[in-house]
This record gives structure tokens, C-alpha cells and sequence, in this order.
């Protein structure tokens, strides 16, 4: 029943983080194994939307173009304060990038064209294969794998379960760690993940209209909540609205009285109401509870994080799921380029030194963001609900801000 595996780079998760370091290490012919404890058929679906360095990301490893056809481009992000007055606007167009805009589209979408793909590159991942006992030395990284199919089960109602068909003993030199908020592998390297703001709470709904949206990204704050509007075509759009913690659960269905259509018009009316399409349909409504996590380090030895096993940030922005998939990039590039083992050391610990200042610039931990002038004075005001929550990343971002009146002054 054992099998014993070795290869070079084992990818533990093919969320967007696994799946894009998953594509630069095939593009560099290196040797890896890509394993998820899930199918495919277990896709995400909720919308994401792709930072402009996010799109030339990908890009670079030649899956823009679907990403393009099936995505809705935005080039405009409007801030608006409690009385409906538009305070700020990002104007995505005046970026010196090669695609100056931010894309929307289903998570389970792009999953599905970074898979497709992938396999067009001659590789797949290894759906239903969970990795666990993790235990990493100075030479490589042992775990065990357990394969997994569906089982019938059950005496009196008989249901699918997953159960083990085969077990494998796996050694891997390196494990890029993209396996989600619960990490298992950032458990085995000991990096803790603490809570850095307190619990987020929203209710979002997807609807259809019978009449044209307004094409650009919407954010209303409103004392310390953040609410969200995000056109996803002509007639179809996303609503995240910021609710106090004790009036939603987390993460429920379509139970909850703040889920009813009664509610969700109260909503509108007192967050958008310029909002005034007519709904056609209400296709999806859910709780959705966010904690917000900052892993300590980006790994250790020969443990790496990438994506959401190292942080967890607010919505709005969409930072985790866009730089998660950077890192995800630079750590494949890293260990690809380095030609032997102590240069990969030196390189990873570069890399945790080069994330870590990241994320600390993009939540702005040393509050080193100041206005430039007096235009600035609202936005500073509402800096909680502005940092972590612009749509943008990298270079665009301090562009971005600059359009704002502000500067990161590190
Ligand atoms: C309900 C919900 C709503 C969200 N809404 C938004 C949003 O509106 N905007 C946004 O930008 N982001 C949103 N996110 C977050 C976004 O989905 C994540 O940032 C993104 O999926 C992170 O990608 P990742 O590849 O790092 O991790 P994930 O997508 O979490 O992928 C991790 C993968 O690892 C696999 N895995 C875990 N453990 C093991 C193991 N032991 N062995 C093998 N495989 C394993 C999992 O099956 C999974 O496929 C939302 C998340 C949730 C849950």
C-alpha cells in the first residue's frame, strides 16, 4: 500500500497561488508535483478582481488571454462618503502599465484557465491528494499523502465520503506552501499567523438587472464599515455589505433574516441609493465572515509560504488572492534560478525579508502614508477603511496613491 515518491518541489494547494507557482516552475522544465486534498470540482466562486501587475503576472506565464476574454475591465474606482459624495477617484487608465485597468471575474473561472493551461504545458495537479504529517530537516521535507476516492457509506442513508485508497511517503527538497489559511505546512515549520484587526463581517449579494450598471468600482465607507460595489458585466453585479459582528453568523447560507430581500433593498437604499437598476435576480447571498492574519515569517529552512497560508486581508482590495499569486511566482523563480543549494537558501531568506516589508507597506503597519495636501485630510481620516482595501498592488499602487494626494513616505 506505501509508495515512496522524491522530487525536487512539492506544491502543497492548487488554489491561484499553487496553480501560478504550479506555471513557473513548468515553464523553467523543473521537477514538481502539484497536489490539492480537493478536486476541481470544489472551485471557489467568488469574484475576485486582478490587480494590473496581476495581469501582466500572468501574462508572463501566457494565460492573459482568456483571463481577458472572460473578464470585465474596470478602469475606474470611485471612494464615497455616508451622504453619497463621491470624495476620491482612481482612474486606472493613467497608469503607465501594459494593461491599465483592474479584472473582474469568477475565482473558479480563472482557476479553471490557469488548469487548462497548465495541462496544455504537460502537467496536472494531483486532485484528492491531502498532504499531512509534515516534518521538514536540514536536507529536505518528508510527508505522507494520502489518495483519496469517493466511498459509500452509511447504514440506514447511505452518502458519498472521501476515504484513502493509497497512501504515499513523499520527500520533497522544497514544499511551497500554498495550501490556504489553515496551513499545515506553516503549522510543521512552526510559523505562527496571528490575528492583526479583529473579525469582518459582510453580506454579499450577487444580482442580475434588467437595465445597464455603472461600470467602475464603487467603495462607500460609512464610519468604520466598508461597503463594496463591483460590476461584473453590463447587468450583473456584487454588493459586500459591512455588517456589525453580532447581527451575522458566520459563513451561513441563505437562512439569515439579513440575507431576506427586505433587507437587502433597507441595504441598498441606505449604502447606494444611487443604485436604481432594476433587479432581475438575486443569484447568490451569503454571510461571509473575514478574520485577518499576517504569518510571522514567509517560512523557514525548507518550508515557503505563499498566498493565503501567509495572510488573510480585508475584501475589498482583493490583496491576498493578487499578491498571493506573486509570491507564489517569486518563490517558483527563486528556487528555479539558484544554482545550488546554498544560493536557494540565501534567496528564500531574501524573499521573506522582501514579503514581509511588502505587507507591511501594503497594510501601512509604520503608518508611513501621509496626505500631500489638505485634499488628502478625509481619506487619512479614513485610513482604516482605506488601507488593505485599495484595489492595487506594486508599482500601481503608489501611482494610485498619488492620484489619492497621498504618499508612502518609507
Ligand atoms: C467565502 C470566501 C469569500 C471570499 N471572497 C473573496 C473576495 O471577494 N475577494 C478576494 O479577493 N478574495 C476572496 N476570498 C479569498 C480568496 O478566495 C483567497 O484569497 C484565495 O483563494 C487564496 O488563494 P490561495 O491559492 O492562497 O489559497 P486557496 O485558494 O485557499 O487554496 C488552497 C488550496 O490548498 C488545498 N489544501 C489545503 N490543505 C491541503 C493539504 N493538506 N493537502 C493538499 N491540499 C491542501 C485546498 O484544497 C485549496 O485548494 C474569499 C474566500 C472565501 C473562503
Amino acid at each position: 500500500m506505501f509508495n515512496k515518491k522524491t522530487v525536487d518541489i512539492a506544491i502543497l494547494g492548487a488554489g491561484p497561488a499553487g496553480l501560478t507557482a504550479a506555471h513557473t516552475l513548468a515553464d523553467k522544465g523543473m521537477d514538481f508535483v502539484l497536489l490539492d486534498k480537493e478536486d476541481k470540482s470544489h472551485l471557489n466562486h467568488q469574484t475576485i478582481a486582478l490587480h494590473p501587475e496581476t495581469l501582466e503576472l500572468l501574462d508572463a506565464i501566457n494565460v492573459v488571454i482568456p483571463v481577458l476574454s472572460q473578464s470585465t475591465h474596470l478602469n475606474r474606482a470611485c471612494l464615497y462618503d455616508s451622504h453619497q459624495k463621491q470624495r476620491a477617484v482612481i482612474d486606472y487608465s493613467e497608469l503607465t502599465v501594459k494593461f491599465p485597468f483592474i479584472a473582474v471575474i469568477d475565482q473558479d473561472k480563472l482557476e479553471t484557465i490557469l488548469i487548462d493551461a497548465l495541462k496544455e504545458k504537460g502537467y496536472k495537479p494531483k486532485w484528492h491528494h491531502r498532504a499531512r504529517c509534515i516534518e521538514q530537516s536540514d536536507t529536505n521535507v518528508a510527508f505522507t499523502v494520502d489518495r483519496l476516492t469517493e466511498g459509500m457509506t452509511g447504514y440506514a442513508v447511505a452518502h458519498m465520503e472521501m476515504e484513502i485508497d493509497k497512501i504515499f511517503d513523499y520527500k520533497a527538497n522544497y514544499v511551497i506552501a500554498a495550501d490556504g489559511n489553515h496551513s499545515l505546512a506553516r503549522e510543521a515549520a512552526g510559523i505562527d499567523y496571528p490575528e492583526i484587526t479583529r473579525d469582518l463581517h459582510y453580506a454579499v449579494f450577487e444580482l442580475t438587472t434588467e437595465t445597464s450598471l455603472p461600470m467602475e468600482m464603487r467603495m462607500i465607507i460609512e464610519g468604520d464599515h466598508t461597503h463594496a460595489y463591483w460590476p461584473m458585466g453590463p447587468r450583473r453585479c456584487r454588493f459586500s455589505f459591512q455588517m456589525n459582528s453580532e447581527s451575522s453568523d458566520q459563513d451561513r447560507g441563505g437562512s439569515s433574516p439579513d440575507l431576506e430581500n427586505t433587507h437587502l433593498m433597507a441595504l441598498l437604499k441606505a449604502h447606494a441609493p444611487w443604485f436604481k437598476a432594476p433587479i432581475h435576480d438575486v443569484t447568490s447571498r451569503k454571510l461571509v465572515h473575514y478574520q485577518t492574519h499576517l504569518a510571522d515569517c514567509f517560512g523557514n529552512n525548507r518550508i515557503w509560504l505563499a498566498g493565503d497560508s501567509a495572510h488573510m486581508t480585508p475584501p475589498t482590495g482583493m490583496l491576498s488572492v493578487n499578491i498571493g499569486m506573486h509570491e507564489a511566482a517569486d518563490l517558483a523563480n527563486r528556487l528555479s534560478t539558484a544554482p545550488n543549494d546554498d544560493v536557494r537558501q540565501f534567496r528564500l531568506h531574501a524573499y521573506n525579508a522582501d514579503r514581509t516589508g511588502e505587507w507591511r507597506r501594503l497594510l501601512d503597519i509604520d503608518h508611513h502614508i501621509v496626505g500631500d495636501d489638505s485634499t488628502a485630510k478625509w481619506l487619512l481620516r479614513h485610513r482604516n477603511n482605506i488601507i488593505g482595501n485599495l484595489p492595487a498592488s506594486g508599482e500601481s499602487l503608489s501611482a494610485i496613491l498619488k492620484q489619492l494626494h497621498l504618499t508612502d513616505a518609507a
